[in-house]
C-alpha cells in the first residue's frame, strides 16, 4: 500500500538522516528502486514527473503498477508515490488517479498566486491524507523543459509557504537539476540555515541531488533537509551499463537480444546507484 511521505519525513528530520526520491522513467527503473529499498530496510519515495507521466501512460497506469508491484515483489517498507514539480491540474489528476504525494510546484508564479493556489491544495491534500510539497524560489538547471538559473529562496517567503500546511518545502539554495557545471558555486549554507530557522520543525527538500559532492548533502542533512531528490544519476547509470553490454556486443551473442538480458545491466546498475544513495542519505533501516 502506498503511504503519504509525512510521517517518514517527519522521523527523517527528527533522526537527522534524509529520504531519497528517485523518479522513475518505466518498470525495470520501478522495480530496481523498490527492490533496493526493500534490501536496505529503507523508506522511499518513488518521484513522477509529469513528462515521465505522459511516458508511461498516465497517472492511472502508472498507480497501477506501483501498487501490483509492491504486492507481487513483497514490498513492506513504506512507499510514496509522489508528483514531481507538478502543475496545479497536474496534482489534481495524480490526487484523482491515486498518488499518496503529490508537489506543486509554483516557484514560477509571483508569491500571492503562489500562495493561493498552495492554499487550495493544502485543503485538498489534507481531507485525503496525501502529503504535499511546495516550492520557493525556483531551482536552476532544467525542469521538464523549463530553464531555471540557480537561486536562492527568501527564506521569509519560505516562512509564509510553510506556514499553509504544507508537508514539505522545496527550497533555492544555490542547487540546480542536471548535471552540475564545473564553475558550480556549491549549495548556500547560510540561505538554509536561515530558512531552518524561520520554517522550524518543517522537512526541507534538497532537488538536484545527483553530483553533490557528500560532505555537502551531509551539512545539508545535519541543517534540515529530510528529502533528497535523485534523478539523473540512475539516468546515467542506466546509460553507462546499457552502453557497455551493447559495446561489447552481448546483445549479438545468443539471446542477449533478449530486454529481459539487454536491460539487465542497466537495472543493476540503478540499484548500486540507489544503494550508494540510500546510504549517504542515512535511511539503511529506518523504515
Ligand atoms: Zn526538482
Amino acid at each position: 500500500m502506498l503511504v503519504s511521505a509525512k510521517e517518514m519525513l517527519i522521523k527523517a528530520k527528527e533522526g537527522h538522516y534524509a529520504v531519497g526520491q528517485f523518479n522513475i522513467n518505466n518498470l525495470e527503473w520501478t522495480k530496481a528502486i523498490l527492490l533496493t529499498a526493500q534490501e536496505m530496510n529503507s523508506p522511499v519515495i518513488l518521484g513522477v514527473s509529469e513528462g515521465a507521466g505522459k511516458y508511461m501512460c498516465g497517472y492511472k497506469t502508472i498507480v497501477g503498477m506501483v501498487e501490483g508491484m509492491i504486492e507481487g515483489l513483497g514490498i513492506t517498507v513504506p512507499v510514496a508515490l509522489h508528483l514531481d514539480h507538478g502543475s496545479y491540474e497536474g496534482a489534481l489528476k495524480c490526487i484523482e488517479a491515486g498518488f499518496s504525494s503529490v508537489m506543486f510546484d509554483g516557484s514560477h508564479y509571483p508569491i500571492e498566486e503562489n500562495i493561493e493556489k498552495t492554499k487550495e491544495l493544502v485543503r485538498i491534500t489534507g481531507e485525503k491524507g496525501i502529503s504535499l510539497e511546495a516550492e520557493v524560489g525556483s531551482i536552476g538547471g532544467e525542469e521538464d523543459g523549463v530553464i531555471g538559473a540557480g537561486e536562492c529562496a527568501d527564506p521569509d517567503e519560505c516562512k509564509m509557504i510553510a506556514d499553509l500546511g504544507v508537508t514539505m518545502l522545496a527550497a533555492g539554495i544555490g542547487n540546480i537539476h542536471g548535471k552540475y557545471p564545473a564553475n558550480w558555486a556549491g549549495l548556500s549554507f547560510e540561505t538554509l540555515d536561515a530558512i531552518q530557522q524561520k520554517t522550524g520543525a518543517m522537512p526541507l527538500v534538497l532537488h538536484g541531488g545527483t553530483g553533490i559532492p557528500a560532505e555537502m548533502i551531509k551539512k545539508a542533512i545535519d541543517l534540515g533537509v529530510s528529502k533528497i531528490n535523485v534523478n539523473t544519476e540512475c539516468q546515467l547509470a542506466f546509460a553507462a551499463a546499457t552502453r557497455e553490454y551493447i559495446e561489447a556486443g552481448k546483445d549479438l551473442s545468443g539471446k542477449g537480444f533478449d530486454p529481459r538480458k539487454l536491460l539487465a545491466p542497466g537495472t543493476e546498475a540503478i540499484k548500486a546507484t540507489v544503494r550508494e544513495k540510500i546510504e549517504l542519505f542515512g535511511s539503511a533501516n529506518k523504515a
